[in-house]
């Protein structure tokens, strides 16, 4: 008997591999074909000047709008997108949609300092980095300033990566890019590298500010953070602040910018305009 059962469970383990090959078969046919037809959306989020409480720069969030199955966050996709290298194909059509989409706000009386920030994997400075070139191309016919878009690098994946990466990196901030560090103090921070490749943000991670209230070493950690980085001339941005308490510890700390859903969710493009560029009185979000 026990010998049936561990055939069957020999049966099932290999019938579920095979599941989740076919999964992730289907998912990558999937990815290839809305890339074609373009079922991708981006979201935007405000990141608010802590100060004056008014956005001054937004970031963009890719969504798939996948035909059978809704809407898919990108934890969800992002990581296949990287192992197949559909990422390139996907970065760029981010990178190009964020442009067009802030020549855009700018034409709807966004300030000239307005930025938009995205999200950019390592994957995609591999190699030549062809694609940022063109890139260069597409925005400057917009008539955007090279760091309109700021590009945002996970700070885990940037240390991963080859020094190829890195120095093709440092190349392009010498071409005037703007730089981010993303979900900084969770990971390894290499500090020096803040300084060599002369970053020009930091963002503070989530889940370091949901420490805040309850932990007296965060808080510490954070004020010696955002010190270190202001000292370098780099902007802070604290990620996903929820509540006033996160945001006066902040603050507090001297940080200057911050984006959560204290502010807002990331929006669908058509609402985000509405709310922050088409009615002609900027939202006071310190009313929330
Ligand atoms: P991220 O770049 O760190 O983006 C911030 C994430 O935190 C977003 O999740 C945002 O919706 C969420 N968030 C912001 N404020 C709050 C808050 O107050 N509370 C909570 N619970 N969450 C908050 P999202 O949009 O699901 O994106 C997840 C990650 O996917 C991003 O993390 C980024 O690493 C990646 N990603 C998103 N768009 C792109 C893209 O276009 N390209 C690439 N390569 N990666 C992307
Ligand atoms: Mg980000
Ligand atoms: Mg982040
Ligand atoms: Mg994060």
């Amino acid at each position: 008997k026990s010998k049936e059962a561990g055939r069957n469970s020999h049966h099932f383990f290999e019938q579920s591999m095979l599941n989740a090959v076919i999964q992730k078969h289907q998912l990558v046919e999937d990815l290839r074909h809305s890339l074609a037809n373009d079922h991708f959306e981006l979201y935007y989020q405000p990141i608010v000047n802590l100060l004056t409480n008014k956005m001054c720069k937004a970031e963009a969030l890719i969504r798939w709008n996948h035909p059978e199955r809704g809407l898919i966050p990108p934890n969800e996709f992002i990581a296949i997108a990287e192992e197949v290298g559909l990422i390139l194909e996907m970065g760029e059509w981010v990178a190009r949609t964020a442009a067009s989409d802030l020549a855009q706000f700018k034409k709807l009386g966004a300030a000239d300092d307005f930025q938009i920030s995205i999200n950019v994997s390592p994957v995609q400075f591999k190699g030549h980095g062809r694609w940022i070139l063109d890139w260069f191309k597409y925005t400057e016919a917009l008539g955007l300033p090279r760091d309109a878009i700021i590009i945002e690098i996970t700070e885990n994946l940037l240390m991963e990566s080859e020094d190829s990466v890195r120095a093709q990196l440092t190349k392009l901030k010498k071409r005037g890019i703007a730089i981010a560090i993303d979900d900084f103090g969770v990971g390894y921070s290499s500090l020096s590298y803040l300084q060599k490749m002369d970053v020009d943000v930091l963002k503070i991670d989530k889940s370091f500010v949901d420490e805040l209230e309850n932990e007296k070493n965060s808080r510490e950690l954070c004020q010696v953070i955002i010190m270190m980085a202001h000292h370098l001339d780099i902007q802070v941005v604290a990620e996903g602040i929820e509540n006033a308490a996160q945001k006066q510890i902040l603050t507090n700390a001297g940080c200057e910018f911050g984006q959560g859903y204290l502010f807002s969710k990331p929006l669908p493009i058509e609402t985000f305009k509405k709310q922050y560029f088409i009615h002609s009185s900027p939202i006071d979000l310190s009313l929330i």
